[in-house]
């Protein structure tokens, strides 16, 4: 018997905003423990929470980006449960009426576009971090209090791959759109895995298994690798699964069962007395959509499409924005885009890696490449030549042109000057100019060699070529060019 995955996913992001979600305490990762925190956010007697407005603001922008639906009232609701990370014992999360819901996330997977639909977005608060030592246990709360914006997928996730990529997909809007840093390492995104497995083309799901609090996703995907064929091979066994959470052990590289259904929480949800609900205004959802950014995949295919590049520097250039940026200042006036994206990925990236040199440090503008590209496009200078300008354009930020007049590089096409070079590279050279004579193709290079030295680089190569074939036969009707 074959049998299907199917997988939903809620990721949790912390949002970016300077502080708190109802308190003024900085939102900031790496402080000394317990050194952001007041009275609300330790969850003391009688504090009253106030909304962050800027939190709004990002949830309701990352439901523009990810094209759900913005509620017209958006409720906030109590979790309740006891943990040592929650003094206060519940959780101020959106219930039934959440910021966002709807929507989906398009991405690349297997070859072509993925559509993976979303059920909600909604507002909540990161609670407090537990460390355990060998005699005792701490916690900081810094983190509690921090907007916290959970995006729930529907199960339209199918593989451990895709939902690996699904994940990235959504780290990159959420990093493009400004909503989040995503950086995992900081726990800035984590995630719960539902997963559940069934025989093809039986409609009811299998017993969903929770997978809880995953903080990478390389991990999301190796646990789903361990648990889908845990599941198949359950079933295939005769045996029957039930609804239950589990615990990925990434060192043991197993889930194990953490609690059953029957041990689940009630978490006696209901509405925030301290908290309105928010009604979000036409102008104030109007900011807000001033705000919404071109998508990363929006962004590649339009660069493949406007600027006829190839998927792969249209990726760089999504994965670099700002490079991205500057590349699209260049080549909006550019003749041959592909030009300029070889010159800022091959040449400008490199050199910039290797001198540790970012965009904003950069001593010229991206005017300057469109001119070397234009110069070396226009058979002015060589691709040789044009390497060198690039090199101390770089160093000295001179426009190409003006250095190009200034130092007297530009490529010789005159016809007299290079027949001039050819009978003295021939006449230096006779024994070469034999051999190719009698038929040996290599001696050509040779002597076009002798003539770019003559020159100093800035004779136009296919001229030199042909002049050189010329004065030695290679065209004449007497027979002696001999290769064909
Ligand atoms: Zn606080």
């Amino acid at each position: 018997m074959d049998f299907e995955t199917v997988i939903g996913l809620e990721t949790h992001v912390q949002l970016k905003t300077k502080s708190k979600m109802w308190c003024g305490c900085a939102n900031e990762f790496g402080a000394p423990p317990n050194t952001h925190v007041c009275p609300v956010c330790l969850g003391l007697p009688g504090v009253l929470p106030v909304a962050n407005e800027e939190a709004l603001r990002l949830t309701a922008l990352t439901g523009l980006l990810l094209n759900g639906t913005i509620s017209p009232q958006a409720k906030f609701d109590r979790k309740n449960y006891f943990y040592p990370d929650m003094p206060k014992n519940y959780q101020i999360t959106q219930y039934d009426r959440p910021s966002s819901v709807g929507g989906y996330v398009d991405f690349e997977f297997a070859g072509g576009i993925t559509r993976v639909r979303l059920t909600r977005s909604h507002l909540e608060e990161d609670v407090g971090k537990n460390f355990h030592f060998e005699r005792h246990s701490g916690v900081d709360f810094n983190r509690a209090g921090v907007p916290l914006l959970e995006i729930v997928s529907e199960p339209d996730l199918k593989s451990a791959d895709m939902a690996y990529e699904y994940l990235n997909a959504l780290k990159e809007i959420l990093i493009h759109g400004g909503i989040s840093d995503c950086d995992m390492e900081k726990g800035m995104v984590r995630c719960d895995v539902n997963v559940s497995v069934r025989p093809k083309g039986v409609q009811e799901l299998g017993a969903k298994i929770e997978i809880k609090n995953m903080n990478s996703f390389s991990g999301v995907r190796r646990a789903l690798e361990y648990e889908i064929p845990r599941q198949i091979e359950v079933l295939r066994n005769g045996g029957k699964l039930t609804q239950e959470t589990r615990r990925w052990d990434d060192a043991a590289s197993v889930t194990e069962s953490m609690r059953t259904k029957e041990m689940a929480h009630d978490y006696r949800y209901f509405p925030e007395p301290d908290l309105m609900p928010f009604v979000p205004s036409k102008d104030w959802l109007e900011e807000v959509r001033r705000r919404v950014v071109e998508l990363p995949l929006a962004r590649k295919q339009r660069f493949m499409h406007d600027y006829q590049l190839p998927a792969s520097d249209a990726e760089t250039f999504k994965n670099e924005i700002r490079l991205g940026d500057y590349f699209e200042a260049t080549a909006k006036q550019a003749k041959h885009p592909k030009a300029v994206a070889n010159w800022i990925i091959n040449n400008l990236r490199a050199k910039m890696g290797e001198t540790l040199t970012s965009l904003d440090e950069l001593k010229f503008n991206p005017a300057s490449i469109l001119e070397l590209v234009e110069l070396v496009e226009s058979g002015k200078i060589s691709t040789k030549i044009a390497q060198d300008v690039f090199g101390e354009m770089f160093a000295s930020g001179e426009r190409p042109g003006a250095m190009v007049d200034r130092k007297g590089l530009a490529q010789v096409s005159d016809t007299s000057a290079i027949e001039k070079f050819c009978d003295e590279a021939i006449a230096g050279n006779p024994k070469v100019a034999d051999d190719y004579r009698a038929g040996k193709a290599a001696a050509l290079n040779f002597l076009k060699g002798q003539v770019m030295k003559l020159s100093k680089g800035k004779a136009n190569p296919s001229l030199v070529g042909e002049i050189l074939e010329r004065k030695l036969g290679r065209n004449s009707s007497n027979g002696k060019s001999v290769h064909r």
